[in-house]
């Protein structure tokens, strides 16, 4: 039987983890996977676009374990009630080729896209001085509410500056964080981009548009900012203004350089444009700032790596919670392999529920 992950026991899952515990257990896993960048399968996303959107398929392997994730991007979604970005994705032995899990990876990606964003920060971003506790979040739809909380509990921000072109998405972002034990956090809803983002020391922008848009012009940009740029990842899809790239004291980061060149903000940049892997950063071999005037932009568009340190973690975390796993019978069960003809005429399935079978299995330690 092969393990199933859905919503509901997602949901239960956090909730009995917690949400700051699940979220840390994400950025130890993309930490320990990062700096192990060599051991990984690596290759650009697969995209297939239509005017409305794209559809992705992202691999890797470690060697040991494979993943996939499919994911979606359909910015014009929310007006007929759907959402922007939908996932799921399977964790597999490379040994046998058995897949292990099938796992939701909606919320997950929500998840680890925020422990992702926060990983870097804390590599990237100044630590102390003016507007270093405060962040600009522009877009506040479906991945606002992570973003925030990400840097709410694990880098300490106090102060969120939100903006959203659509008032009603800032109004429901503002209302889920009021509802929140979150002492000592300020929510300001403002009126502009460019008032959201003076005097923070950290920009999220989380928007959905299927355009070059610049959220980001070159004179909302002041010394020592950290830019969090997670929206565009998509050809044709930016956020920021190229000439803030361009600016002599930028400093950009990327996950995956290949993929970043054709979705990245960096798309809008010559082949030869500089930019530094994370993984270089993590492993001391670049600095993720050099100066506390340096404005860093961390490029983000999401690499199957953080897929796979995701649904390895959800994995373990099954064994210690099995009754979230739901068995599938999703690949025959038999005794002779080679009679696959036979499971056709097997005697049908017992009624009652199997019993989950997580518990049988080793977690990866890789
Ligand atoms: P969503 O549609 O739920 O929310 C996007 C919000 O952006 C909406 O509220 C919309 O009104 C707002 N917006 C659009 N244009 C704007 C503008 N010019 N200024 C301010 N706000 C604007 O989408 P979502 O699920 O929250 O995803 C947001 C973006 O993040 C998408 O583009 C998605 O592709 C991307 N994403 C990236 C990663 C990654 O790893 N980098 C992962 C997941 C999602």
């Amino acid at each position: 039987m092969v393990n199933y992950l859905g919503v509901h026991s997602m949901r239960q899952l956090v909730k009995q983890v917690g949400l700051a515990a699940f979220l840390q257990q994400l950025v130890d896993a993309m930490e320990h996977d990062y700096r192990r960048w060599e051991s990984f399968d690596k290759s650009a996303r697969h995209a297939i676009h239509s005017p409305g959107g794209v559809i992705e398929l992202m691999p890797t392997s470690d060697g040991q374990m494979y993943c996939f994730k499919y994911v979606n991007g359909h910015p014009k979604n929310t007006a007929e009630g759907l959402l922007t970005v939908t996932a799921f994705g399977v964790l597999a032995d490379v040994d046998t080729g058995y897949p292990l899990l099938v796992s939701e990876l909606t919320l997950t990606t929500a998840l680890r896209t925020a422990a992702m964003s926060v990983l870097a920060a804390r590599h990237m971003a100044r630590k102390e001085g003016p507007g270093s506790r405060t962040m600009a979040l522009i877009g506040n739809g479906a991945q606002s509410e992570f973003q925030a909380l990400a840097f709410y509990h694990l880098l300490g921000v106090r102060e969120l500056r939100l903006f959203d072109t659509d008032p009603a998405a800032t109004a429901k972002l503002a209302r889920n964080l009021k509802h929140l034990p979150l002492q000592g956090l300020t929510v300001v809803p403002c009126n502009s981009a460019a008032d959201a983002v003076r005097g923070s020391g950290i920009v999220t922008t989380v928007t959905a548009d299927k355009r070059n848009a610049t959220i980001l012009t070159p004179e909302m940009i002041e010394p020592g900012m950290h830019l969090n740029a997670v929206g565009g990842d998509c050809p044709g899809k930016t956020e920021l203004h190229p000439d803030i790239l361009r600016r002599p004291d930028a400093r950009v980061v990327v996950e995956f350089e290949p993929q970043s060149r054709i979705e990245g903000e960096i798309q809008q940049m010559p082949a030869d444009f500089a930019v530094t892997e994370f993984t270089q950063v993590l492993r001391g071999a670049a600095p993720g700032r050099n100066n506390d005037q340096e404005v860093t932009v961390f490029d983000s568009v999401g690499f199957a790596l953080e897929d796979f340190s995701a649904l390895r973690t959800l994995h373990a975390l099954l064994h210690t919670h099995p009754h979230l796993a739901t068995p599938i019978d999703l690949i025959p069960q038999m005794d002779n392999p080679k009679d696959l003809f036979g499971v056709l005429h097997a005697a049908p399935a017992s009624t009652t529920r199997p019993r989950p079978t997580i518990a049988l299995q080793e977690a990866p330690t890789p």
